[in-house]
């Protein structure tokens, strides 16, 4: 049974009797904490990349994953342009109803990785916590880097 249908059997019993046991109650929160949860993660954000990407047709020819990764380093690119232009950090400006700025570039690189991610089965959240993880393990500037 999908929560869908628990919670619309929760809805029928309310409607029939007018109130919720408080197990029932604490059931429906738990339901509405667990949706919100999964409209925030970052596999939820990789499957609306991805399917956006499908449905404007950007998959009716094959791609190459050295096509795709041109792609995200051009995002970043244009976050440079944008900081060169004198843009600011947080600032979002419109050119007609397109959003613009640093922002917004970075915003298209996490896209095109979603996207990336979708198209090739990868779970990317997984592999951000396995990696962070990691991360935390390692030396101070890992070993003594300058950068
Ligand atoms: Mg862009």
């Amino acid at each position: 049974m999908d929560l869908d249908r628990i919670k619309e059997r929760l809805a029928e019993r309310q409607a029939r009797r007018g109130w919720l046991d408080e197990e029932e109650a604490e059931m429906l929160q738990l339901i509405a904490l667990t949706e919100s949860r999964q409209k925030k993660t970052i596999g939820y954000l990789q499957d609306l990349a991805h399917q956006n990407a499908i449905n404007k047709g950007w998959y009716e020819e094959p791609r190459t994953f050295g096509e795709m990764i041109a792609l995200m380093h051009s995002e970043l690119s244009e976050a440079l342009e944008e900081h060169r232009n004198d843009r600011g950090f947080r600032e979002i400006y419109y050119e007609g109803e397109k959003p613009c700025g640093i922002p917004i570039e970075l915003a298209d690189t996490v896209i095109r990785i979603c996207d990336t991610c979708g198209h090739l089965g990868i779970d990317l959240e997984a592999a951000i916590r396995e990696k962070m993880t990691y991360n935390a393990t390692r030396p101070q500037r890992h070993g003594g880097k300058k950068l």
